[in-house]
């Protein structure tokens, strides 16, 4: 990277949540060490979404990518996984690349309701029927992931897992406060084994 393009991504700047150390609670990469940055700013407001203070962008601090990039270095892990909210809201690319720079590997959580940007290893695609994906999410999605709380999103996650690469991991996930959405994927999973379950081990175990 030229000098002039590493002063411009180390400039860029983003709301930030928080950031934390942790493992990976959900999906493929369950229980692997990693490094979480959550950003601020999301309109897709799914009714039980859990991070919800994260919505307005406006309520959280702006951090410099440099900055992000060396936080996430200290930890010493080889996973930064750049969360929200709705990451791409944002241009990702600045922070990918300073990333990226340091050695570590880049994951991105999204829903994908907006054009993708950045450079990631690995994709987690959770669509939501509140806001419809962007067309280019799809050929990136390393893991599809559906939250379920009733029949009805079992065919949401179809309809979506078919416009995914064949080789794309399929998870369907209860909603953590609707307890009959467990039975529901179970039943689905047993009849249907290109799907896999995925639970929140994060909640389980009372860590973030
Ligand atoms: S997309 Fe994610 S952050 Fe946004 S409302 Fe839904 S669950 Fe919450």
């Amino acid at each position: 990277m030229s000098g002039q393009n590493a002063i411009a991504t180390n400039n860029r700047n983003y709301p930030i949540v928080e950031t934390f150390h942790s493992v990976q609670g959900e999906g493929y990469w369950t229980g692997a060490n990693a490094f979480f940055i959550r950003l601020g700013g999301c309109d897709v407001h799914c009714p039980w979404c859990d991070t919800k203070e994260s919505w307005n962008p406006e309520r959280h601090p702006q951090y410099y990518v440099a900055d992000l990039a060396k936080i996430a270095q200290q930890t010493k892990t080889e996973i930064v996984i750049v969360t929200g909210g709705e990451p791409l809201m944002h241009d990702l690319l600045p922070l990918t690349t300073a990333i990226k720079e340091l050695g570590m590997a880049v994951h991105l959580e999204t829903s994908g309701a907006y054009p993708y940007t950045g450079s990631f290893d690995w994709v987690t695609f959770s669509p939501k029927q509140f806001k419809s994906p962007h067309p280019s999410i799809y050929k990136h999605a390393n893991e599809i992931k559906v939250v379920i709380t009733s029949e009805y999103d079992l065919k949401w996650a179809e309809q979506q897992s078919a416009l995914v690469p064949t080789q794309t991991l399929k998870y369907l996930q209860p909603e953590w406060n609707t307890p009959k959405s467990k039975e529901i994927i179970f039943n689905y999973v047993r009849n249907n084994p290109q799907w896999r379950i995925s639970l929140q081990t994060h909640k389980m175990l009372h860590i973030k």
